[in-house]
Formats: C-alpha cells, sequence, structure tokens
C-alpha cells in the first residue's frame, strides 16, 4: 500500500507550544477533566478583551471589505503602522515598506522564505519564539542559537553571536522584548548587537510583537532607531498589546538602506502576492489601534492585571524551594529555573506530562523554545490572579516530592 508521509522539508521543524503534550490535554478534557492551560498566550480567552474602537472599526467597515487588498494591505493600516514607527524614531520608511499580514506568524515565515537558501544561517536566540527556528529550518536554512545569559537578566551573550557568525550567516532574529524569558534589551545591547550586524553585513530581524507590554521602569528600544543606517525588518501586531490574537493581524517594516536588499525585497513581494492578502475586514483593527489611546497601559502598571498577576507570579516561583525566576520586564510570561539536581531532571517533557496528569495545570517545557538543558518551564501570566496563584501552588505541591 502506498503511504504518504510528512514533507523532508519539515523533518527538523517542531513547535511544541502546540505541540504533543497539548493532545494529552485535549485528551484528558475529553474525559471531562478541567485543565489550566498556561500554554499560550492568548489574552482574549483570560479576560483580556480587545479595545472597542478596534471591533466598531472592523464592523462599520465589513460590508465595504468584500474584496481583496493590495498584497501588501490596505493603504491606511500600512499608514498607521508607518506613522506609529517614525514617531518612534524610525524614519527611513514609507507606506510601500509596510506589509500586513495574517499574524506576525506568516510574516516571519515569509521572511525566511524569501530569503533563505540550503545552508544560508540565521542567528536566533536561545530560548527562542520557537516559529523563527522552525520557519528557518522549513526555508531550508539552519537556526544557529546565541546564548542569552540568565544570569544577566536574560541579556543577549555577545561573546556567543560573534562567535557564531560563519561565512553563510545572513541575519540575526532579536526578541524584544522577550519570549519566553520577559527580558528587555537595555539600548547599549541593541547598539552592539548592530555593529555586529554593521560589520558582518547581517540582516536584523526585529520581532516587536511585546513592544508595549513593560513593567516599571523598563524602556523598549527599537533597534530600527538606533541604527537608522542599516536594513532592519520590524514586526507587530494586534495579538498581544491589542489583546486581538484571533484577528491574525501582523506587520512587517523594512526601514535603512534598500539598495542592497532589492532581490530580497522582490522575493517578499512575490510571496506577499502568492497568499493575495491578508484578511481584510480585520486590517480595519489596525489604524484604530495604533491612534489614540493606548489602554494597554492600564493593565501593565501597579494595580493593573497583567503587572500584579506577574509580580505575584514571580514571587510564588521564587518561594518555591528549588525554583528561581528572573522577574520578567515585559511581555506575558515567565521562564522559571530548576534545580536540576535537586529534581534529578534529564527530560523536560516528562516533567511538563507528569505535571498535567497530577495537578492539570498545562505548561510548556523550555526545550520547546530550544533551550539547551532540560530546566526551565515557561508559564502564561495571563490567568486570573487567583487561578494564576492556584496553578503555581499545585506546581510546587508537585515539586515538593518530585525526582526523575
Ligand atoms: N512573535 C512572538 C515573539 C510571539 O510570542 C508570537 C506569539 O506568541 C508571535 C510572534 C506570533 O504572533 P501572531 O499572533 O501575530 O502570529
Amino acid at each position: 500500500m502506498v503511504t504518504f508521509e510528512k514533507s523532508n522539508k519539515l523533518e527538523h521543524v517542531c513547535y511544541d507550544i502546540r505541540g504533543p503534550i497539548l493532545e494529552y490535554a485535549k485528551k484528558l478534557e475529553e474525559e471531562g477533566q478541567k485543565i489550566l492551560k498556561l500554554n499560550i498566550g492568548n489574552p482574549a480567552v483570560f479576560g483580556f478583551d480587545a479595545p472597542d474602537e478596534l471591533l466598531v472599526d472592523v464592523i462599520r467597515n465589513l460590508p465595504t471589505s468584500q474584496g481583496y487588498s493590495d498584497s501588501k494591505g490596505l493603504y491606511s493600516a500600512r499608514k498607521a503602522v508607518m506613522q506609529s514607527y517614525q514617531a518612534r524614531g524610525i524614519y527611513s520608511i514609507d507606506v510601500e515598506d509596510i506589509y500586513i499580514g495574517n499574524g506576525v506568524s506568516e510574516l516571519i515565515v515569509q521572511s525566511m522564505q524569501a530569503l533563505l537558501n540550503s545552508g544560508d544561517e540565521i542567528l536566533v536566540p536561545m530560548p527562542d519564539y520557537p516559529l523563527w527556528t522552525a520557519a528557518i529550518s522549513l526555508s531550508g536554512g539552519k537556526a544557529v542559537h546565541y546564548v542569552c545569559d540568565e544570569e544577566q537578566d536574560w541579556q543577549p551573550d555577545l561573546d556567543d553571536i560573534k562567535k557564531k557568525i560563519t561565512p553563510n550567516t545572513k541575519g540575526i532574529v532579536i526578541i524584544n522584548p522577550n519570549n519566553p524569558t520577559g527580558a528587555v534589551y537595555s539600548k547599549e545591547i541593541l547598539l552592539e548587537i548592530a555593529e555586529i550586524a554593521r560589520q558582518n553585513n547581517l540582516i536584523i530581524f526585529a520581532d516587536e510583537i511585546y513592544d508595549k507590554i513593560l513593567y516599571d521602569d523598563a524602556v523598549h528600544h527599537s533597534i530600527a532607531a538606533l541604527a537608522p543606517d542599516l536594513f532592519v525588518v520590524t514586526m507587530s501586531g494586534l495579538s498581544k498589546t491589542y489583546r486581538a490574537a484571533g484577528f491574525r493581524q501582523g506587520w512587517m517594516a523594512l526601514s535603512g538602506p534598500k539598495k542592497h536588499v532589492k532581490g530580497y525585497i522582490e522575493g517578499l513581494n512575490m510571496l506577499a502576492s502568492m497568499r493575495l492578502c491578508a484578511n481584510v475586514p480585520l486590517q480595519h483593527a489596525i489604524q484604530a489601534a495604533l491612534g489614540g489611546y493606548q489602554s494597554i497601559n492600564e493593565f501593565i502598571k501597579p494595580g493593573g492585571r497583567l503587572y500584579d498577576q506577574c509580580k505575584m507570579a514571580w514571587e510564588l516561583l521564587n518561594d518555591i524551594p528549588g525554583v528561581s525566576c528572573r522577574r520578567p520586564k515585559g511581555a506575558l510570561y515567565l521562564f522559571p529555573k530548576l534545580d536540576m539536581k535537586k529534581f534529578n531532571l534529564h527530560n523536560d517533557q516528562k516533567l511538563v506530562l507528569d505535571f498535567l496528569l497530577q495537578e492539570k495545570v498545562l505548561l510548556v517545557q523550555g526545550s520547546g523554545f530550544n533551550w539547551h538543558k532540560p530546566d526551565h518551564v515557561r508559564i502564561v501570566a495571563l490567568p486570573y490572579i487567583g487561578e494564576l496563584d492556584d496553578a503555581i501552588h499545585r506546581f510546587a505541591r508537585f515539586l515538593a516530592n518530585y525526582r526523575q
């Protein structure tokens, strides 16, 4: 009998945030068990509603949004993105440099598909948001992971970046603020990364989807604004700051000199055309989101839900014997470290599965973010404080007797 296998292109592609453990969780739910899912950064399902004005604009424009738009997106949406970047100091862009995609996810894949040939390398942080690594593999390239240093509040290790550059390195990915670590990169580090990119002719891919989710005194700097002489691909979208992940709206801005990347831009345009356009009615939410009052600010200040949840989760995690956690400066996650010796850890997928089966809470193992040791898990800080408190207490109860 003829069998059909997945393509060889998918051999090294992995996306564990929705991976095999989620299938176990679904099975338990089918059996009637209540599972607390702390595995996905999906604000709306935890009671973080999208701002009303987004819905109003989408609904108002729905009757006239039946056709395709330009492949790069609606002019009004792209103009709003362009103006928002100009306001933060990225001047060398015009509307033609903005691409709207069905989420940043689509743009990540397109940005790699348009660039990479077999053997090309892209530097990616470790831990990473795993779609970057997966998209590079799918595109025939090789993700080369540079370490982010937990001891330095998860800032990128510049020496490690330099060591890993080869003649095949085409670009470097920066996720700032970072998923999963919650790090927000300092201006100094970003300037140094820019210098490395400058000296080695690298394209910078700046995934800034959490750019407005910042706690305490954290300040976000767009690397494109710090290095106007470099070609930078900056990405963000509606999923996190605007709590509208289901709208599937993301954008990508190409800034800096373009002469030497004409061929690449041709590739990006080709891929944008091939998928015709992003969902049109939902593109109308972009202008509404970026202009005017930024309601995310209510959530991230002390007394706001996100701030309080992150702080409490961080404190509770550090109270667990054998667990330590850096305080997130931005984004929606905590990435605690577990004492490998104390828990005799050698398989973090097993750890997450054991916790799910025993306590009915779903986390994602650190290796799902291409972390190199089985000693981290990622926790989403989105549930209401009572639920989050309960989940972390269950984690403490589970770990109290856990050894692999
Ligand atoms: N980039 C990062 C760092 C993310 O954490 C996510 C989603 O969690 C994405 C990109 C994808 O976002 P989107 O919903 O826009 O596809």
